[in-house]
């Protein structure tokens, strides 16, 4: 692919917004760092977020918005203290983490209920927003692994050839990435410092919690980081069941790469066409769609570990309580 260097005039942005409308990928800049951008409410857009990255595993992604009122819209809930904030922080490196409404597509919040949003105070990025008329999920436009870009040679540098465009502004103001703040929490909790000070929170927010650096926090009542099925599920290998307490395969749930499976409860299949793409798109909806069913086990199919097939494996040997193999009848877990 050859990746456009588009300016960042309204000719640049009118590119730019057509290419994310059609459900493309464009790096632009914010006042922090470059984001790699993308519809996210497409949720086949935001996995070729993941693919272009090259991460190998899924993570929560930010929703950026032009209007406070444009977040109202994607949240399920907003409480009074969140209006505060956007009036009295936005725009600018502040991301609020709320209960998020169905529009946002699991795959852009790791299959988590909430969703984290903020408004950048960088005009480019504002107008993309505004002439895409989509909400725009974007982390920073780097390969995974590698700094988060200030200036658009080094998206170049890293993702060039791997998506459609690039605003090129030059430097991005800041450099740091934004505070990400929870309001689940109760109180409130910092999970990310970043560019808004804690002191300028704190005069809203006097029993403000900060998460520790390093490490996930040990206190009660935080929230989970990852989605992760109640259900258990065990990752299918190929060979014979062995003796031991087999399940009724009407009482498991059957996560599938392909399609082709018959004689489950349930069965979810990621992509009849085998592609991967399509499989992360769908991957969290279809993961809690099982889980929600009621069924004594989850059954996953392994996908091909290439591409987004490596994050989808990493996410479900995390999820697996252990392996399972298969008779016409029953599904055995094995430890
Ligand atoms: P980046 O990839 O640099 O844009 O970082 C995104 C940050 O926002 C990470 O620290 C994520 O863990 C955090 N984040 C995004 N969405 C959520 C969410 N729904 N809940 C909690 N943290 C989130
Ligand atoms: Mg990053």
């Amino acid at each position: 692919m050859d990746t456009k260097v588009l300016s960042a005039d309204a000719s640049g942005i009118a590119a730019a917004a057509e290419i994310i409308r059609a459900g493309g990928l464009v790096a632009f800049p914010t006042e922090t760092v470059y984001g790699l951008g993308a519809d996210a409410l497409s949720a086949e857009a935001v996995a070729r977020v993941f693919a272009a990255k090259g991460r190998p595993r899924f993570d929560p992604i930010i929703v950026h918005v032009a209007s406070p009122e444009e977040a109202e819209r994607l949240w399920a809930a907003v409480p009074p203290l969140a209006r505060e904030l956007m009036a009295r922080f936005w725009p600018g490196p502040l991301t609020l983490v709320l209960p998020k409404t169905p529009r946002v597509p699991e795959v852009v919040t790791a299959g988590l209920p909430t969703v984290a949003v903020r408004m950048p105070a960088h005009e480019v990025a504002l107008e993309l927003i505004r002439v895409s008329g989509r909400p725009i999920a974007a982390p920073s436009a780097n390969r995974f692994g590698r700094l988060s870009p200030t200036h658009h040679e080094a998206v170049l540098a890293q993702l060039g050839g791997a998506i459609e465009a690039v605003l090129a502004c030059g430097l991005t103001p800041v450099g740091v990435e934004s505070t990400v703040l929870s309001l689940v929490d109760d109180p409130p909790r910092v999970l990310r410092p970043g560019g808004t000070p804690l002191e300028a929170l704190r005069e809203v927010i006097p029993n403000l919690r900060v998460n520790p650096p390093h490490g996930p926090s040990a206190s009660p009542g935080t929230l989970p980081r990852h989605y992760l099925p109640a259900t258990p599920l065990y990752l299918l290998e190929p060979g014979p069941p062995e003796d031991g307490e087999g399940v009724d395969r009407m009482r498991c749930g059957f996560l599938a790469f392909r399609d082709g499976w018959h004689g489950f409860g349930r069965v979810e299949v990621l992509s009849p066409r085998g592609d991967l793409v399509e499989a992360a798109a769908r991957f969290f909806s279809a993961l809690r769609a099982l889980d929600e069913a009621g069924l004594a086990a989850i059954v996953a199919e392994p996908v091909p570990e290439e591409g987004l097939g490596v994050a989808i494996m990493d996410r479900l040997r995390r999820a697996a309580s252990g392996r399972a193999r298969l008779s016409e009848r029953h599904a055995w877990p094995m430890r």
